[in-house]
């Protein structure tokens, strides 16, 4: 069963969540904004020709989400602040993004 987060922070420059297991997720908005799973983003980053140009100052409104929303139970709606609003993460996919460190034995 997948791990679902027990609480969802927005931070100044990320996305924290703390997950059912007690693993720690940090997501900055950069990589969000990037691995933005709606349509629209997903068919641009699958048009070669296009080139895509994401800014790189984390202030600028386009890389700040200025709201996070509950989707059921599975997902939560980032509102960014340029007003993009169409992508859907779900709880999977953001485990995905960054899954738990591999355990290793204590020395
Ligand atoms: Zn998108």
């Amino acid at each position: 069963m997948t791990p679902h987060p027990t609480q969802i922070e927005r931070l100044p420059d990320a996305v924290g969540v703390q997950w059912s297991d007690g693993h720690q997720s940090k997501y900055s908005y950069q990589l969000l904004r990037q691995k933005c799973p709606c349509a629209r983003c997903q068919s641009e980053k699958s048009d070669k020709n296009l080139l895509r140009l994401l800014p790189v100052d984390p202030l600028v409104k386009a890389l700040t989400v200025v709201d996070i929303q509950l989707v059921g139970r599975y997902a939560i709606r980032l509102i960014w602040g340029d007003g993009h609003k169409t992508g859907i993460y779900t709880f999977e996919f953001l485990r995905s993004l960054q899954p738990s460190p591999t355990k290793t034995v204590p020395s």
